[in-house]
Formats: structure tokens, sequence, C-alpha cells
């Protein structure tokens, strides 16, 4: 039987970094996947959408988004084997907590990461039947035979809103429907607000503030309404093995991403914290640190995001009633010339004048995005970023100019 030190079991954003970062300090480490590398991340999630959403729906762009992602799997692949790390497709059940079984092949470990990922979460009595209610991760890879009337999107957030770009050319109406009365919950009201005024003028249209219910009529269904546990697709990977969870399904961890069982870590939405790509290969590697006994921080750094809507929406930190927030509308006069568009760039700082959030809606917003996730992270003063110099003319200059009412 083939022996390791750590077997990592899922190959998203979180399986990735864990395996990354073990073999770098040494460990034989084997990462299996049922699908190609890449996780939901590559193959069914931000890869895909992005590059849909920027090349559009036609046979020819699937073919490429096809392709695109294909090319990944290997380059991934083969990035792992370059650095000594073992791969496996299959899928991985554990037999106990130093043997996983794959397709029949029993391995030992004197470790294992699950890093199993979740699952949409569904819509009470709704069947999901991939022919006209889809889930996101099916839907872009689905392309209608002929030109649709009404796509009816349930759940307002980033999938939803993307989505609503993504169908805009396919349907001759593309609803977005939420029981939430505003869009994007996370975001600032004021933003979110501004982008549904735009998505409105470019014919897409709102149900919100009340409960979403299947339209009949409509001829694609969207549902888009969160993340749950993958509860039987746990049970199958956990074999007999019982590992405690939390109050809504998700594996239970400490701060250092031991689970309940000896040897035994999660990472990534799995256990239900975070659901980006970024917090999931944040937590992987925080996870092969705690297995290497280095220590690991609490917490997490600042987590930037953006939805990836026309024009793109780009945020950092939480919204928070005591904070001081301040605005500015971008481009201002000669920039004008240069950039023919309009954005809004909004700022909270606390009692202190440290830079705490800041949510921006414009051409060029996720760019800006890095200057204040690092100035959320280390907690900076926002006269700093208002009197530091900027290059001239860029969008960046817009910064100070940002306006405390
Ligand atoms: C439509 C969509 C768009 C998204 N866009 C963005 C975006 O723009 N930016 C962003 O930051 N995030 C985005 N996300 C979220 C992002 O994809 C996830 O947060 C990220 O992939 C989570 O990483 P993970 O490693 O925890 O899990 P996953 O990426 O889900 O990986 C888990 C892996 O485990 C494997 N697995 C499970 N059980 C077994 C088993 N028993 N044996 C073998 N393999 C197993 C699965 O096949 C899967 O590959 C998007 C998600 C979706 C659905």
């Amino acid at each position: 039987m083939d022996a390791y030190d750590v077997v990592v079991i899922g190959a998203g954003p979180a399986g990735l970094s864990a395996s990354k970062t073990l073999a770098k300090a040494g460990k034989r480490v084997l990462i299996v996947d049922k699908d190609p590398v890449g996780g939901t991340c590559l193959n069914y999630g931000c890869m895909p959408t992005k590059f849909r959403l920027k090349f559009g729906s036609s046979p020819e762009s699937l073919q490429r988004q096809r392709k695109m992602v294909d090319d990944l799997n290997k380059a991934i692949e083969k990035s792992l084997r370059k650095r000594g790390i073992d791969v496996l497709q299959g899928k991985a059940r554990l037999r106990d907590r130093t043997v996983v079984e794959v397709e029949g092949k029993e391995v030992r470990t004197s470790s294992v990461v699950l890093a199993v990922g979740s699952r949409p979460r569904g819509l009470g009595g709704v069947e999901v039947d991939n022919r006209r209610v889809f889930f996101a991760e099916q839907l872009l890879w689905h392309l209608p035979r002929r030109g649709l009337k009404r796509m009816q999107i349930i759940g307002a957030g980033a999938i939803g809103i993307e989505f609503a770009f993504m169908f805009r050319e396919l349907a001759e109406e593309v609803i977005v429907c939420d029981l939430a009365d505003e869009i994007l919950p996370r975001e600032d009201r004021e933003i979110a607000g501004r982008l549904r005024a735009m998505m409105r003028r470019q014919g897409i249209g709102f149900q919100l503030g009340r409960p979403c219910k299947v339209d009949d009529s409509a001829d694609l269904v969207l549902i888009g309404i969160g993340r749950e546990p993958n509860r039987e697709g746990l049970e199958e990977t956990l074999g007999g093995l019982e590992l405690a969870q939390d109050e809504r399904g998700f594996l239970a961890v400490d701060e250092s991403y031991r689970s309940s069982v000896e040897g035994i870590y999660c990472a990534g939405e799995c256990i239900g914290r975070m659901f980006f790509a970024n917090t999931a290969s944040y937590e992987g590697k925080a996870c092969a640190l705690s297995i290497l006994g280095r220590g690991v921080e609490s917490g997490y750094p600042a987590i930037p995001r953006c939805v990836f809507s026309d024009p793109p929406l780009a945020s950092v930190g939480e919204v928070e009633e005591d904070l001081v927030y301040g605005s500015v509308n971008y481009p201002h006069g000669e920039m004008y010339y240069l950039y023919p568009v309009s954005g809004k760039i909004k700022i909270g700082i606390d009692r202190r004048e440290r830079v705490r959030f800041v949510s921006m809606l414009g051409p060029g917003a996720p760019e800006l995005l890095p200057l204040f996730t690092l100035a959320v992270d280390l907690g900076v003063e926002f006269s700093r970023l208002r009197d530091m110099l900027y290059v001239h003319p860029t969008l960046a200059e817009a910064i100070g100019r940002i306006r405390f009412a």
C-alpha cells in the first residue's frame, strides 16, 4: 500500500493551496479529486462565468470556454506533479482516519485534508432538472437551443447578478427575484441600488422584497440562493467516520483547522465560513501550516470581492453603522476625456479615521481595489491615501478627491 504524509481530498482552491504548501515543506502529498483538478472555481464557477461574461454565449465561445478550462486543468495538474505532488482522479472515501480508498485502491496516510467544497442551496420542493431549472454550475455550460422569452433568476447575490448580465442578450426578458428588498445583501445599499438602477436601464427586471416562487411562464430558471453542506457527498466521503458538524451541517474545525477526529483537517467551503476562491486558498494554506506545526493566524486578512457586472462592483471590508462615509463620483474634469465613463467610490472610516470599508461601482473599480484592501488590512488612516501622489492622469486620482459629508 502506498504511504503519504498527507492525502488531500478535493483539488479546488483550498486543496490546491494546502497541497502546494505541504509539498514545499517536504511532505509526501497525494491530492485526489473526482473531477479534473481546479474545483468548482475552475470547472463550474469563477473561471467559466467570467469567460462567458467577457466573450458571450455563442456556440464558438462555449467551445473556447471548454478549451480554456481543459488547458487550465492540464496546466494545474502539471504544476502539481512538478512540485512532486501525486495526483489521482477518482472518488475518495475514508476507510478509517489513516486509510483512504480511491476507486478501489487504498493508500495509507498520517493526515488527511478534507477540502471537499459545498453545493448550491436548493429551493424547497423545486426540482433542478437541468432542462428548465438550473443551478449556476450547470447553466454556465448550457446554451438554449432557441431564443428565450423569459428567464427568471431566483437570488440577487453575486451569482444571480452575474448571470443576469450573461443572459440579458439571450432572453427577451430577464427578471431577478429575491426575498430581500435590495440586491447584493453584503454590499453598501447605495452602491447596490445604483447598480440595480443601471441594470434596470439595461432592460433587466426585478421582483424584490417578497418570497420567490418558480415562475411557470419562464423558459429558463436559475436558482442562486447560496450554498449549503453537501450532506450526501460528505457521508460518502467519510465512510463510517463521524466528524463533528456545526448547526448548519458544515464540518466543525477549531482555529487550527483540526476536525473532531485526530489527523483529519478541513478547509474551504466545506467548513462553511467563507464562500470565495481567495478565502478557500487562504484556509487551505493556513490548514497546511497547522499540519506543519507552524502558527496559524486567527481570522482572515481583509477580503476583497468583486461582482463582474457591467459596470463592475468591487468592495472590501464590512458595512457598519458606526463608520463615517465619504464618497466621490469619478472621473472629474479633464480625466473625463480619457475615461468617458462614470463611477462612484464610497469609503467608510472609523473614529480614528482608519479606512474600514470601501465600495466602488464603475469601470476600473477592480483594479483600484488592491490599494484599498491593503489600507483596510493595515488600518491605514484615510489622510495617507488622500495625500499620497497618484500618476496623472489616472482613475486612481479620484481617491484624493473623496469628500466626507
Ligand atoms: C457560478 C460560480 C461563480 C463563482 N465565481 C467566483 C468568483 O468570481 N470569485 C470567487 O472568489 N469565487 C467564486 N465562486 C466561488 C468559488 O468557486 C468557491 O468559493 C471555491 O471554488 C471553493 O473552493 P473549495 O476548494 O472550498 O471547494 P471546491 O472548489 O468546490 O472544490 C472541492 C472539490 O472537492 C471534490 N470532491 C468532493 N468530494 C470528493 C471526494 N469524495 N473525492 C474526490 N473529490 C471530491 C470536488 O469534485 C471539488 O472539485 C463561484 C462559484 C460559483 C458556483
